[in-house]
């Protein structure tokens, strides 16, 4: 667990979150803040700060969240429709909490390219 990070504070359950998922490797919860009907984190237990901050060793890992994130897409009924998994990383690219996430995104059209 590191330190002031939020993410780190809700799998502790330090601080609730509307759970999705809960498996050995991650959790899912919804977006406090939605973008979309559905907007849902998918979040590796391991702080991990972002995407640059990964090994080969978490090519496995991060595989998972896009399995979680199919599975949760799945049984929402947008697997047909459509929905888009994002991966900030980096304040310019929208990066706010720095703990590693995927966001889910779907149940509306979503244009492209993103913002
Ligand atoms: P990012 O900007 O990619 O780092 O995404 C961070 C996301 O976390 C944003 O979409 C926020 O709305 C969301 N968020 C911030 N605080 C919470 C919280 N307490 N519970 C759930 N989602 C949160
Ligand atoms: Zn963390």
């Amino acid at each position: 667990m590191e330190k002031g990070c939020l993410f780190c504070r809700i799998l502790a359950k330090e601080i609730s979150a509307k759970m999705v998922h809960e498996d050995d490797r991650a959790i899912a919860f919804e977006d406090i803040n939605p973008q979309a009907p559905t907007h849902v984190l998918i979040v590796p237990r391991r702080h991990i700060a972002g995407l640059n901050d990964v090994g080969a060793d978490d090519a496995a890992l991060l595989g998972h969240l896009q399995l979680v994130a199919a599975q949760i897409a799945g049984k929402r009924g947008i697997a047909e429709s459509g929905y888009r998994t994002v991966l900030n990383t980096g304040r310019g690219a929208g990066q706010s909490i720095f703990h590693l996430h995927l966001h889910l995104l779907g149940g509306r059209g979503l244009r492209w390219p993103p913002g």
